[in-house]
């Protein structure tokens, strides 16, 4: 009786051409600058590009480049899924919440009775 089962998943793709979000530092190092767009297709667009390439006048592709807005929507996105698991978490935890709501309760009572 044999019990050899090796199926394990691990496969990890390093994408390092698509950034989430903001990017802040390219693969190759240097920093992101903020810059412009100057082409006619997309005039005064702002973009994210890798300080090595702007400095020294490349026309790599290879570095990060992204658009401004494109990165600020994804990081809208990654932080509107980020709060939706924040409200999960808390309903998972109501009963912390609940225990707040009884002492507030014993507390009113306390304040009444003291009043009275
Ligand atoms: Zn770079």
């Amino acid at each position: 009786m044999s019990n050899i089962s090796g199926a394990s998943s691990g496969s990890s793709s390093t994408r390092r051409e698509r950034v989430v979000g903001v990017p802040t530092v390219c693969w190759c190092g240097a920093q992101i600058v903020g810059k412009i767009s100057k082409l006619d297709s997309n005039p005064y667009r702002r973009y994210f590009h890798c300080a090595y390439v702007v400095s020294n006048k490349l026309m790599d592709d290879n570095h990060v480049f992204k658009w401004v807005d494109e990165a600020l929507l994804n990081e809208v996105e990654r932080l509107s899924s980020e709060a939706k698991r924040l409200e999960q978490m808390m309903r998972e935890s109501e009963i912390v919440f609940d225990g707040v709501e009884y002492e507030k309760v014993v507390f009113d009572k306390v304040l009444m009775k003291v009043k009275k």
